[in-house]
């Protein structure tokens, strides 16, 4: 059985640490590799190589590490195909899901093509006499990156062409369910012609990120994952000194006002709430209905599509959806799927006794769908992350709205209405960090910043756009003045300039 390695100061790099995890194929239900699991001082290697790789990358101009990054965008265009391929086998989601995937990681790496534009500084001219005044963003230094499962390229691909066109070093620590894509971005790297221990990999658990966490050299850490580790990354992180953004999990609402197109919504919450199995922290997991004749049309319609989804290993043509994760993800959203009963809520199409037909052993469950979900019923206030909606029944606009900004989540939301009165106050007045008008999951395109509120991020920068150039660097303001305009004699004074 293959096993995987680190990726250090340009190698791969086989572990010694004798602990290692196993990769399944979801759909199958089988492991198909090892990845290892970094000691403390495998992580101390990856960080010393990013280290040594620093000063010489971040004296590049930054318009030479555009170039590299650009290079590396056309690599990730002409291996499209295979990076979507590595998803689809380790995470489960389907071939046209992971393409998508493929080509929003993309995206980012062409905004950061723009780095020398976007690290212009300000100038003033003039600020006093014979004095002129212009400010600088800088790199930190090494940073790090922690991502999650669910997306496995895209994820690291929101960070590292970020922080590596700024001029930082990058350390990159991949989910160990799906670690493989990570081996071929580093690759890629390579390929482009970034330098030797500029960009790293460790694989590992929770040995590897208490690693980073504590290690001195690193300056900032990205982190995007469930929310009680990102209040852990966040906190321990920030304890040290770095600089942290970390982003959490989610429940996203999506309210359906009664003048919305039905056969519409119906559509957007069948692709939002069952894409990729719901494991998209942009999945929309809750329906607010106002008004019971809105939701009984739309649940009718809702039931039958939920019933009718292409559930197949992601391979298969026209797939709809693949399976979860792991086994024990699936037991997970099984065990909320038997919370939900109990707690009273009605079971209008249940996934649980899925079974594919000749895919035994995949880790498929079925689409799910609640009706009459109430806001004390855990399965409305936790993340479940698999296939399941909940439909809450409410009366009035200002309800929904209330009920929204009462959840502990903040990340997506939106509305669907043909009224732009509700709409407009909608998006004023609702606290999540992404709103969609119209649109089902609003995931900002490269150029904007994606994050969400609440207990969906920690920290004050939101990630990749013009926030990530901010996040990765950090502002110099220099005031000078020229020999022929010094005065002679010593100021006492707190200095005036103008
Ligand atoms: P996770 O929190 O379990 O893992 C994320 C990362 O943290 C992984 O690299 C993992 O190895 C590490 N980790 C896990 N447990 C740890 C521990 N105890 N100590 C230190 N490190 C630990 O998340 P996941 O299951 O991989 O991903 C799904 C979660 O990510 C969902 O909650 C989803 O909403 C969230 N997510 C959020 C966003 C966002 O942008 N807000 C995007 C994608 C996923």
């Amino acid at each position: 059985m293959e096993t995987l390695t680190h990726y250090i100061n340009g190698q791969r790099s086989e572990s010694a640490s004798g602990r290692f995890g196993d990769v399944y194929n979801p759909a199958t239900g089988k492991v198909q590799r090892k990845v290892p699991f970094a000691s403390r001082g495998e992580v101390d290697a990856a960080v010393q190589a990013a280290a040594a790789a620093f000063p010489d990358w971040a004296a590049q101009p930054a318009l030479r590490r555009a170039r590299c990054i650009f290079r590396f965008k056309q690599l990730l265009e002409t291996h499209h195909e295979d990076l979507a391929a590595i998803l689809t086998n380790e995470h489960g989601k389907v071939a046209e899901d992971a393409r998508g995937e493929v080509t929003r990681g993309i995206e980012v790496v062409e905004f950061a093509c723009g780095a020398p534009q976007l690290l212009k500084g300000e100038y003033s001219d003039s600020v006093g006499s014979g004095v002129d005044s212009y400010s600088l963003r800088q790199p930190l230094g090494v940073v790090a990156g922690i991502t999650p499962f669910n997306f496995p390229a895209m994820v690291p691909l929101w960070m590292m062409p970020m922080a590596l066109v700024c001029g930082n070093t990058f350390v990159l620590k991949p989910s160990e369910r799906d670690p493989s894509a990570s081996l071929m971005l580093a690759d890629l790297a390579k390929e482009a012609g970034i330098p030797d221990g500029v960009f790293n990999v460790v694989h590992g658990d929770r040995e590897a990120v208490d690693a980073i966490l504590e290690h001195p050299e690193i300056k900032a850490i990205s982190f995007v994952g469930s929310t009680p580790i990102a209040k852990k990354i966040y906190e321990t992180g920030t304890a040290h000194g770095k600089r942290v953004q970390a982003l959490g999990g989610a429940k996203n609402h999506m309210v359906v006002m009664p003048d919305a197109p039905i056969k519409q919504a119906c559509d957007a919450l069948i692709g939002s709430a069952y894409g990729s199995a719901g494991e998209r922290c942009m999945a929309i997991s809750v329906a607010v209905v106002v008004g019971d004749e809105t939701a009984d049309k739309l649940v009718a319609q809702l039931k039958e599509k939920a019933a009718a989804l292409v559930i197949e290993p992601g391979t298969i043509p026209g797939a709809e959806m693949g399976p979860l994760i792991t086994g024990e993800h699936r037991d997970k959203v099984r065990s909320y799927v038997d919370l939900g009963v109990e707690e009273g809520a009605e079971l209008v199409v249940d996934g649980r006794d899925f079974e594919h037909p000749t895919s035994k052993d995949g880790f498929f469950f079925g689409g799910t769908l609640f009706d009459k979900v109430t806001p004390d019923m855990r399965i409305y206030q936790e993340e479940i992350f698999g296939p399941v909606l909940c439909v809450v029944r409410v009366y009035s606009f200002e309800e929904a709205v209330r009920l929204v900004n009462a959840h502990v989540y903040g990340n997506g939301v939106s509305i669907f209405t043909r009224e732009g009165d509700a709409a407009r106050t909608f998006v004023q007045r609702i606290e999540a960090g992404m709103v969609g008008v119209n649109i089902p999951i609003p995931v900002p395109m490269a150029f904007h910043s994606f994050g969400g509120w609440k207990q969906s991020l920690f920290g004050d920068h939101h990630i990749y756009g013009p926030e990530g150039i901010r996040f990765y660097t950090r502002l110099k303001t220099v005031t000078q003045r020229w020999h022929s305009g010094i005065k002679e004699g010593a100021d006492f004074h707190f200095p005036k300039l103008g």
